[in-house]
């Protein structure tokens, strides 16, 4: 009797968990080329004239048996999380049979359609085609209910790899020169075939090797990681983006990558070297699962943390886009919706001009952690840090530095994530940058620079501030990220 009860209260102390599951699909969301479509990421008025390979939604669900949880990517330079990644998120609950986390992450590719509006003919002209836009959020839902329904017993692996030849495909043009090179994946087995479902694959680089002269649609390098993903492994890969901001990219002749073909360097720009770059990190991410080092769990929970922020929408050029409809994103004044548009004086570059903007001060945007434990362990084996841009990797990895000419040259550090990630004693750190939004740069305070003199007495102003929503985005971001790994570990 005495036995039975400590065997009762055993149960009720230890972390319930139950066999993982997963589901994966994917569709080709390639807008049609019956109208303009404007590619996003360079310059404005680049339009397709043709499609080298598909874009891509890619969806793997896992799921503990209570908490589904899905890993959307897709191709896009990035998608806004109002109004559409909570307008996916309500039509998914819509249509799906139970209730679902979505998660989306953008790979920041910069030859896809535009769809913020910042490339459109003109910077006064929306390049995002709304008809496109609405079909695009009905794909990427279905996609999400389609993978939900094909949930099957899986076993979940985890693998990570940091070898220095993945470091020699980021070239990082803004000091401090901190970036990190480490890849992450999580692949989902099928218990009753052995075959892949899904794998996942997190890496930190700009989808950018072709450059601002492309003008055929592609996922950039991400369409060989796809297929050379599963080629080896089977299933539907998926891949998330790092932390890119400061600014971490393939793109530039001095970043080689030879051809073992013709023992030459890819041409610059070239889709022989995106290529090379994406099968390059397939074939790590697949070599990563199979090692001795990736821990494989059958059984376990998943704990998901959301939290929507109001983010200070500082720089004027946003303010002046979203006020034109090139941007098409709600503003806020004090957590209420401000519709207001107002004429004011601006300096930029140098200049004062007269310029409509709106007047609310905040866009809402969310940040988020996803924890994966085992079954025996109380602390996660994985952790996901849901970062909404494009975030400058001394914010997460440390290594924030003061520079003579910054405009706060004095200003408190942000938190830096990593610090507290550790503390949870996850073994995996997956850091995804343009998860469930878009908001741009993600700069430190102190290293902020529009007014000279400039950064480190550079002859030059640096390149950034300009897409970013403003300094204050940092703390906002970093703090509340922090506020979810401390509630993870009470
Ligand atoms: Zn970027």
């Amino acid at each position: 009797m005495k036995f039975e009860w400590s065997g009762i209260l055993l149960l009720l102390l230890v972390v319930p968990a139950a066999a993982f599951q997963a589901g994966a699909s994917k569709r080709d969301v390639t807008p049609p080329l019956d109208r303009p479509v404007f590619i996003a990421g360079f310059g404005n008025n680049r339009t397709a004239t043709g499609v080298h390979d598909p874009i891509w939604v890619r969806c793997l669900v896992v799921s503990d048996g209570k908490t589904n949880v899905a890993f959307v990517g897709v191709d896009l330079i990035g998608l806004f999380y109002e109004p559409d990644v909570v307008a996916i998120r309500q039509q998914v609950q819509k249509l799906a049979k139970k209730p679902i986390t979505v998660l989306i992450a953008s790979t920041h590719n910069h030859e896809g359609p535009d769809t913020l509006g910042l490339w459109g003919p003109t910077p006064f002209q929306t390049g995002r085609d709304e008809k496109y836009m609405a079909w695009l959020r009905e794909q990427i839902a279905q996609c999400v209910v389609e993978a939900l329904e094909r949930l099957e017993p899986a076993t979940l692996v985890l693998a990570k790899d940091n070898r220095k030849e993945l470091a020699d495909l980021q070239l990082d043009s803004r000091l401090p020169h901190v970036k990190d090179h480490t890849l992450c994946v999580l692949q989902a087995v099928s218990k009753r075939t052995g075959r892949t479902i899904g794998t996942l694959v997190n890496w930190a680089n700009h989808p950018e090797v072709l450059g601002s002269k492309n003008r055929l649609l592609s996922s950039d390098f991400c369409w060989a990681l796809y297929e050379r993903l599963e080629d080896l492994l089977g299933g539907v890969a998926v891949f998330w983006n790092g932390a890119i901001g400061g600014l971490i990219s393939p793109l530039g002749e001095e970043l080689k990558v030879r051809d073992p073909v013709t023992g030459q360097p890819a041409p610059e720009a070239s889709f022989r070297k995106a290529e090379l770059i994406g099968r390059f990190v397939a074939e790590v991410a697949a070599e990563a699962v199979k090692s001795k080092q990736a821990i494989r769990l059958d059984k376990g929970s998943l704990r998901v943390l959301l939290k929507p922020l109001f983010v200070p929408l500082q720089n004027p050029r946003f303010r002046i886009a979203a006020a034109t409809k090139v941007i098409n994103r709600p503003v806020y004044t004090k957590g209420k919706l401000d519709t207001r548009v107002g004429e004011t004086k601006l300096t930029l570059d140098g200049t004062t001009i007269s310029a409509k903007i709106v007047l609310g001060e905040d866009i809402r945007s969310e940040v988020g952690v996803v924890a994966i434990y085992s079954a025996e362990s109380k602390q996660p084996v994985a952790l996901f840090l849901l970062i909404p841009g494009e975030i400058y990797p001394e914010l997460v990895y440390g290594g924030i530095t003061r520079y003579p000419g910054a405009d706060f040259l004095n200003a408190p550090f942000e938190p830096v994530l990593m610090d507290y990630a550790k503390k949870t004693g996850a073994k995996f750190v997956f850091v995804v940058g343009l998860a469930n939004d878009e908001i741009g740069y993600i700069i430190p305070q102190c290293e902020w620079d529009e007014q000279p003199p400039w950064l480190n007495n550079a002859p030059e102003r640096p390149y950034g501030e300009v897409n970013s929503v403003g300094w204050k985005a940092a703390r906002v971001i970093n703090e509340g990220i922090v506020a979810l790994l401390k509630a993870l570990t009470r």
